[in-house]
């Protein structure tokens, strides 16, 4: 039995006790070294100890933490001006989380529709498989029932239909529709990427129908798969978009993206938050642009994500009964499992690499974007020599 904790009981917890971080690496109290493909669920996207986010830290540290949006903020200004530079959207708000960025996001497109006279149109269209947080309006979004048993009713205003079906999603447009919800690549969901045919597809139905289409790039964006965000793979823009994760580094950080127009529902007095947007959450947000935005760094990270790819390939080739399939976009990988998915991550474990479990059976590596290819290799050899201990012991229960 687990001992006694005066926590919630809300989590199931690897008995890990990790004392610090090192780039790739996370160091238990005993010493013990794990290399860390989990990065605090895609969070981590600079590593551990990055010296530029420490120095940033130490600095803003000594000068002003908190100031709440009674006042100005030069830190909000200038981090917003480099994500509109940078991106399709012209406006942004800082929250502290992603779901509070969604909920920011599903705010936005709604009063949007009411501020164009449009008060009955509030349903928000999503998919299956999806998650968007664990806030009662994100539980609500994901439509997932685990998530959503004994909190209550089920906030009104959500209709899901399946990942990748347009004809679903024409069906499901309404007078009542808003807007559209998508993770461009969903993660919980178990890395499963839509189409670029399919978001274009979607993006068109959102002009033809007055909507607003909104992208939950919380996991998949700031760098993730290999462009800034990943909307502009399938070259389209969304009106909205929700950040967070990586965009601070480790830090709690989170924003909804906008169009001037996507926003414009959104004026003084109809949203607000206590800690979001605070002068040290945007010093540590704007080190990391520092970062992600230096030259040649989005094609390092398309080019160790093809170390992986190629590395994992030829691991699902050599251990068929391990490892059924491979996908994903960049550094946000998923690995299916031909086994329950959460052997291989504790023998993957046992060889002292770390990865996320997701839906679907399979297991996210999510390395930091900082990764060298020797990284990646050592990476791979551990789930080789994971992937092979599951193999012989598979062998030897079937013998
Ligand atoms: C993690 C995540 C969220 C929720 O973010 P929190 O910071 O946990 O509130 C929302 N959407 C996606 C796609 C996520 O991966």
């Amino acid at each position: 039995m687990a001992q006694a904790t005066p926590l919630f009981e809300t989590y199931n917890r690897i008995p890990l006790r990790f004392e610090r971080g090192e780039g790739v690496w996370l160091i238990t109290e005993d010493g013990e070294r794990y290399l860390d493909f989990a990065a605090g669920i895609a969070v981590n996207a600079l590593g551990h100890s990055h010296p530029h986010l420490v120095e940033t830290l130490k600095t803003q540290g000594e000068k002003l933490w908190h100031l709440s949006n009674l006042y100005e903020s030069p830190g909000q200004e200038q981090l917003a001006e480099r994500l509109t530079a940078n991106t399709f959207a012209d406006k942004v708000f800082f929250t502290n989380s992603g779901a509070e960025a969604l909920e920011c996001a599903i705010k936005t497109a709604r009063r949007y529709q009411f501020a164009k006279g449009h008060p009955e149109r509030f349903h928000i269209i999503t998919f299956e498989g999806a998650f968007h947080g664990r806030t009662l309006a994100t539980i609500a979004a994901g439509g997932q029932a685990k998530y959503l048993e004994g909190f209550g009713p089920k906030a009104p205003g959500f209709d899901q239909v399946p990942f990748g079906d347009l004809d679903a999603v024409k069906a499901a447009i309404t007078e009542a529709t808003a807007g559209i919800l998508i993770e461009p690549v969903q993660g919980e969901g178990g890395i499963r990427s839509a189409s670029p045919e399919f978001l274009r597809a979607l993006r068109g139905l959102c002009y033809e129908h007055g909507l607003l289409l909104i992208f939950d790039e919380v996991q998949c964006g700031v760098g993730r798969t290999g462009k800034l965000f990943a909307y502009e793979w399938p070259g389209i823009a969304p009106d909205i978009m929700a950040v967070a994760k990586g965009i601070g580094g480790g830090f709690p950080l989170g924003a909804c993206l906008a169009t001037a127009e996507a926003a414009s529902g959104m004026i003084a007095g109809t949203h607000g938050t206590t800690y979001g947007g605070n002068p040290l959450a945007m010093a540590i947000g704007n080190a990391v642009l520092d970062v992600v935005l230096e030259e040649g760094f989005l094609q390092h990270v398309g080019d160790v994500a093809l170390v992986f790819r190629q590395g994992l390939a030829s691991l699902k080739d050599r251990f068929p009964d391990i490892i059924e399939d491979v996908r994903g976009e960049g550094l946000m990988l998923g690995v299916k499992a031909r086994v329950p998915s959460g052997e291989l991550l504790m023998a993957m474990r046992d060889q002292h690499i770390l990865g996320v479990l997701a839906g679907d059976n399979v297991i996210r590596l999510l390395p930091p974007l900082t990764t060298t290819a020797e990284e990646a290799r050592e990476g791979l050899a551990r789930i080789e020599r994971a992937a092979g201990k599951l193999q012989q012991e598979n062998l030897k229960k079937s013998a």
